[in-house]
C-alpha cells in the first residue's frame, strides 16, 4: 500500500502544526502550504489524495483556491475538506459545496470526527489507486491476449493450409479434395446444376522418374500443377493432386461441352510446357491423359458415380494412345 499525500493549507503555522499532529501516520505524507497561491502550485506538482483547505486566508481565500482547482484538469477531482473557524452558517456551507467542496469541518477540530472523515478519503484514494493499477494491469493483459489471439489465428491458418494442401505443388490435397467434392456435390443437389470432374494422369510418369530421377520428377509435377492451375481459370474450379502423378479438377455448374473445353485447354497447357520426356511412348515431351464426366448431382446418381465415370474416361483416354481426353457419359440410371 503506497503513501497517501495530503496537502494541508492554512495561513497560520500553529494550525498546520495541529493538523500535522492529528495526521501523524506512517502511511500519510503531509505537504504544507501557507497561502492559496502556494497551495495551487503544489497541486500541480504532486498527486494528492486530499486537500485540507483553510477557508479564511489573506489574499486568495479557500473558496478561490477550490474554484481554481476545479478549473484545472489535473486538480479538479482532488477531494477538498474546507476547514473554517467561521460560525457554522448554512450560507457558507452552500458556498463551499457550490464550488465543489466535498466536506466541511469546523474549528476547533474534533479529533474523532476529523480523523474519521480524513480516513474515509484516504480509503477512497487507495481504492481508486488500486482500481487504476488493476485497470492498467488489465489493459496490459488485454494487449497480451490480443497478441496471443493473433498468433493463434496465424498458427491455425498455417495448420489449415498444411492440412488441406499438397506440400509439393500447393494444390489441394486428396483429403481436401474429398471434402470439396462432397460440398460441391451437395451444392449441385441444391442448385440442380451440372458438376463436371476431370481426372488427369501424367503419361508414363514412372518412366520419367526412371529416366531423369526423382528430383526432376518433382520439378515436373510442380510445373504440371501450375499449368493445370492456370488453365482452370475460374475461382470456382478446384484443382487437387490426388495421387503421385494424378490430378483432379472439379468444375461446378459446368456442362459436358464446357468440361470438354477445359480438358482440351489443360491438355494443351501441359503439352506446351514442352518438358522433354525420352521415356514416353506418347510423345517426346510430357503429356497427360484426361478422363472427364458430368452429372447433375442427385438426379438418381450418387457421388461415386461421377468419380467412376470420370475414371472410366481416363482409362479410355489411355487406351486411346494417351495424350488425349475422353468424355465418358454417366451410365443409365439403375432405377
Ligand atoms: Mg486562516
Amino acid at each position: 500500500m503506497g503513501i497517501a499525500k495530503i496537502l494541508i493549507v492554512d495561513d497560520r503555522v500553529e494550525n498546520l502544526l495541529t493538523l500535522e499532529s492529528l495526521l501523524d501516520e506512517p502511511d500519510i505524507e503531509l505537504v504544507r502550504a501557507t497561502s492559496g497561491i502556494e497551495a495551487l502550485g503544489l497541486t500541480l506538482d504532486h498527486d494528492f489524495a486530499l486537500v485540507l483547505l483553510d477557508v479564511q486566508m489573506p489574499g486568495m481565500d479557500g473558496y478561490e483556491v477550490a474554484e481554481l482547482m476545479r478549473g484545472n484538469k489535473k486538480t479538479k477531482h482532488i477531494p477538498i475538506i474546507f476547514i473554517t473557524a467561521a460560525f457554522r452558517a448554512d450560507v457558507q456551507v452552500f458556498k463551499g459545496y457550490e464550488c465543489g467542496a466535498v466536506d466541511y469541518l469546523f474549528k476547533p477540530l474534533d479529533e474523532r470526527v476529523f480523523k474519521s472523515k480524513v480516513g474515509v478519503f484516504i480509503e477512497l484514494f487507495r481504492h481508486k489507486d488500486a482500481l487504476s493499477k488493476k485497470t492498467r494491469e488489465l489493459d496490459r493483459k488485454l494487449v497480451e491476449l490480443e497478441e496471443l489471439q493473433q498468433q493463434l489465428e496465424e498458427t491455425n491458418e498455417r495448420l489449415h493450409l498444411l492440412s488441406t494442401t499438397d506440400g509439393l505443388t500447393g494444390l489441394l490435397n486428396k483429403r481436401q479434395f474429398d471434402t470439396t467434392f462432397e460440398e460441391e456435390w451437395q451444392r449441385g443437389i441444391r442448385t440442380k446444376s451440372p458438376l463436371s470432374l476431370l481426372l488427369l494422369d501424367i503419361d508414363h510418369f514412372k518412366a520419367y522418374n526412371d529416366t531423369y530421377g526423382h528430383a526432376a520428377g518433382d520439378d515436373c509435377l510442380k510445373k504440371v500443377a501450375m499449368a493445370i492451375s492456370d488453365a482452370a481459370k475460374r475461382n470456382a474450379d478446384k484443382v487437387a493432386r490426388i495421387g503421385g502423378e494424378e490430378f483432379a479438377v472439379l468444375l461446378p455448374e459446368t456442362d459436358p461441352e464446357g468440361a470438354q473445353h477445359v480438358a482440351e485447354r489443360l491438355l494443351k497447357a501441359v503439352s506446351s510446357l514442352d518438358i522433354s520426356h525420352r521415356g514416353s511412348l506418347a510423345a517426346e515431351h510430357v503429356t497427360t491423359s484426361i478422363g472427364l464426366s458430368t452429372i447433375v448431382p442427385g438426379q438418381g446418381y450418387v457421388q461415386r458415380d461421377l468419380l467412376e465415370t470420370a475414371d472410366a474416361g481416363l482409362y479410355r483416354a489411355k487406351e486411346n494412345g494417351r495424350n488425349s481426353t475422353w468424355y465418358h457419359a454417366p451410365g443409365p440410371l439403375k432405377n
